[in-house]
């Protein structure tokens, strides 16, 4: 049975679907898989016409179109979906979170959902149609027949993750957008998207339960445990040989795990004596929780290679801190942080991610964020997001009921969630975030008199001091301190989105 993967991600790493496509191809079905890579997150727009038809004619000889999505690309894959049916007579399988949260919406655009994790699923579905059997009874399935809706319940969690194959990154069939046009993936073309880096996942699942994650609507699936698994470290180091043997372009990786840190020393120690001797590339770390980071995991990290992490803090205020069900103390944060810049010589810039935009803040919550950032140790480098309420998640049932959210498509699906709203409040995050104010400087920007004014057109001067300046001298302070590859990658991507822009305007 012949079945087509397509990845409408701004990237093309994909590593939910390209295990689902090695899932299949090890029980002996033929995939394609079909990477859309946008320049930004693009939310609201539909495929132009070439893009799409290039699509179709890809898939014009599978059995099974699948579609990999979260919300956000939900009229994309709406839009094309569409087309499967009615151009080319295939059926259509939907899976990724949005089809978790919204199996209801989703049933209506495609002939098969699939809710939770797809690895098992997809294959008892391919296996039972390349059967010719009429697919029914299909733990983690929503089976249209015709006007029915079969609903099906829920397998639990894979457990051991070590029986899962590897992400296919074979390049066998595989196929990309580019400069307009989507044709067969290079190892040129991989290198043009991947930019260096790959990333793995050694786990699924997380620790906590952020009201406004996906996490949180996983748990409302699979019931209040946090679900964590964790792959063996020979099961990674096998998948990352193959990286460093046949992809020789890929110069860091990058570990895209929620609870990493969370893992015992034993086997952080372990993850880290064997990388460093089989793989040894540098490697960045995502997902830190600063409860989990601890001197002796991260000296273990640093001494294999790691360069840089990335850990979530959202908030620096406690009523915040309590709507996000995140009541991590300021004082662990700050530990954390500390942590890193003992090892400043190898963790140069640590990146943190914090949430704006909150409606149920209010301006002395984020004055207390703001001097939660004077306390961390500099240099680092913040990405803000803009609160979006996913769908399945607590803050979004809060949203609905209290009116926040009038229309989901607009306010939701179509969010930008790296678009804060361009308020004072904002602005100084963005300066906060970048500089250490001094204390008679910080006293006026956060006076009572000036933050009550809402002088909102002072965002962009702030935003530009806290971002192209900084990011700017940033660049200046790799480059004077022989370190190449950031600014590389960095003017890499610029390079590469400045062309799919141009090729897709
Ligand atoms: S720690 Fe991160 S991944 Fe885990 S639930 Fe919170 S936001 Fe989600």
């Amino acid at each position: 049975m012949r079945v087509a993967l397509i990845s409408p991600y701004l990237d093309i790493y994909s590593t939910g679907m390209r295990t689902i496509s090695s899932c299949l191809r090890k029980a002996g079905h033929e995939t394609k898989q079909i990477f859309i890579p946008s320049a930004s997150e693009n939310f609201e727009r539909v495929y132009p016409e070439q893009i799409a038809s290039d699509v179709l004619d890809i898939c014009k000889d599978v059995d099974l179109v699948g579609f990999s999505l979260m919300s956000n690309h939900f009229s994309k894959s709406a839009a094309l979906s569409k087309d499967v049916p009615e151009k080319l007579g295939k059926p259509v399988l939907w899976g990724g979170i949005h089809c978790t949260v919204r199996p209801d919406e989703s049933i209506e655009h495609a002939d098969y959902v699939c809710l939770g994790e797809g690895d098992d699923a997809a294959v008892e579905l391919v296996d039972m149609l390349a059967a010719g059997k009429k697919p029914t009874g299909i733990q983690n399935l929503w089976i249209r027949h015709g006007n029915e809706v079969e609903k099906n319940s829920i397998r639990p969690t894979i457990a051991d993750l070590d029986r899962l194959p590897h992400p296919d990154y074979s390049m066998v069939n595989h196929f990309i957008l580019n400069e307009g046009r989507v044709v067969p993936m290079t190892h040129e073309l991989q290198e043009k998207y991947l930019v260096y880096k790959y990333m793995a996942s050694c786990s699924r699942g997380c620790i906590l339960n952020c009201s406004f994650c996906c996490h949180n609507a996983y748990r409302k699936i699979y019931g209040t445990g946090s679900n964590t698994r964790r792959r063996s470290v020979e099961h990674v180091m096998e998948e990352l040989k193959y990286v460093r043997d046949n992809m020789p372009y890929i110069r860091y990786l990058v570990f895209d795990d929620e609870f990493f840190m969370d893992a015992s020393i034993d086997y952080i120690k372990d993850f880290s004596a064997q990388y460093k001797e089989k793989i040894g590339l540098p490697f960045m770390v995502t997902g830190f929780i600063p409860v989990t980071v601890t001197e002796d995991k991260t000296e273990a990290l640093v001494d294999a290679g790691l360069f840089n992490i990335r850990m979530g803090i959202q908030s620096g205020a406690q009523n915040t801190k309590r709507i996000y069900r995140r009541n991590i103390a300021d004082s662990v944060i700050v530990r954390a942080a500390t942590i890193f810049d003992k090892f400043r010589t190898n963790i140069r810039l640590p990146v943190y991610d914090m949430i704006l935009d909150n409606p149920w803040e209010t301006d002395d919550d984020r004055v207390e964020t703001m001097q939660l950032l004077q306390k961390l140790p500099r240099p680092f480098r913040i990405i803000f997001y803009s609160l979006t309420f996913f769908p399945g998640t607590d803050l979004y049932t809060r949203a609905k009921e209290e009116g926040i959210i009038q229309d989901d498509i607009r306010d939701i699906y179509q969010k930008d969630y790296l678009r804060v709203n361009r308020t004072y409040m904002n602005g100084l995050a963005y300066l906060f975030g970048a500089f250490r104010i001094p204390k008679p400087i910080e006293k006026v920007l956060l006076s009572p008199a000036i933050v009550k004014r809402k002088p909102d057109f002072l965002f962009y001067p702030l935003w530009f001091l806290g971002r192209p300046v900084y990011l700017g001298l940033q660049g200046l302070r790799d480059i004077f301190g022989g370190n190449f590859i950031r600014v590389n990658r960095y003017a890499r991507v610029l390079l590469r989105n400045f062309q799919v822009r141009a090729a897709n305007a």
